[in-house]
């Protein structure tokens, strides 16, 4: 009965994270057909406030209900530091995308304060937002054109060179270079196909071609194989120097490299610290831990 259930779950899970995704990117397709900002101008009197050097994330006091509804990000603080690894854990309904919709702006917060370098985004301009945030989507939209161009989307005028460092960093360089044309191989619908580890991996060399201050990556949650698996967690832990990173974790696996863990439950943090700090505590993250463990002993 129980192997027979997985996969109706799944199908429903994953079912809802399609529309999640969809509903996410007519939202980011909305904002990138927008006309740059007028506010954004320098020399705008009252315009948007520049965005100065620096990644720090500070979240500060942040409560957020849709509509009128009861909030499902609940006087939520936390800061995170450039060159570290935030992971955000939870179980579903939790509030974690939520939460990134927050830091991404498709929300305004109803109380506190988001901070990237010191400036409360809300005072940024939405362009220059975008331009320092990255976000990793569940699935990656590939256009029916070259992987060089595929990569480049998220900054274009990357050079090759610039390319290739974030296929590289992401783990993707050696089967781009095995690729018929290499980097001018043209994938999507058309062109050739790519498994979804190998999509997952494009979609981290995307983001990391923009050079974000934030890189926000929120993982699918269909299981990818150990071995993608590995290469995206050593990819976004590597070389994360200049910026902050803030995973949302299904697989806990990936939060457990993380520097810091945060446990949302009900729009809370629950719990907070290292892999080792919250296994010990006994807590809600070392049962989801262990039902993880356990679920992952059945399917092998
Ligand atoms: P998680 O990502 O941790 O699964 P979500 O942030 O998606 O959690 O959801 C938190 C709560 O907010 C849930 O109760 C969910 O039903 C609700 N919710 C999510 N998106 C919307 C929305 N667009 N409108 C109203 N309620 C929403
Ligand atoms: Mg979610």
């Amino acid at each position: 009965m129980l192997q027979l259930m997985r996969p109706v779950e799944m199908l429903g899970a994953s079912f809802r994270e399609i529309l999640q995704a969809a509903a996410n990117l007519e939202r980011m397709m909305a904002l990138a057909r927008e006309a740059p900002e007028p506010d954004v101008s320098p020399a705008a009197p009252g315009g948007a406030a520049r965005l100065l050097p620096g990644c720090r994330l500070e979240v500060e006091k942040v409560s957020f209900s849709y509509g009128d509804g009861a909030p499902v990000v609940d006087d939520v603080s936390f800061t995170a530091e450039p060159g570290r690894v935030l992971a955000l854990v939870g179980p579903s309904g939790a509030g974690k995308s939520s939460l990134l919709r927050l830091l991404l702006r498709f929300y305004m917060p109803q109380r506190g304060d988001i901070r990237l370098g010191g400036q409360s985004i809300g005072a940024l301009g939405l362009k220059q937002l975008r331009q320092a945030v990255a976000v990793v989507p569940q699935d990656i939209v590939l256009f029916d054109d070259t992987i060089a161009f595929n990569i480049a989307l998220a900054r274009p005028g990357a050079s090759h060179d610039e390319i290739e460092a974030a296929a590289r960093a992401a783990g993707v360089h050696e089967r781009i270079a095995a690729m018929p044309d290499g980097y001018a191989t043209i994938v999507g619908e058309r062109g050739l196909k790519l498994s979804g580890g190998e999509r997952q991996r494009l979609s981290i060399a995307r983001a990391l071609v923009k050079r974000p201050r934030l890189l926000v990556l929120d993982e699918a949650t269909s299981s990818l194989d150990a071995v993608t698996e590995k290469i995206v967690r050593r990819s976004l832990m590597a070389g994360a120097a200049e910026r902050t990173t803030l995973v949302v974790a299904h697989n806990l696996a990936m939060a457990a490299g993380a520097d810091e863990i945060l446990v949302m439950a009900k729009g809370r943090i629950v719990e907070r610290g290292s892999h080792r700090d919250l296994i010990r505590r006994k807590g809600l993250y070392a049962r989801l831990w262990r039902e993880q463990m356990q679920s992952g002993d059945e399917k092998a």
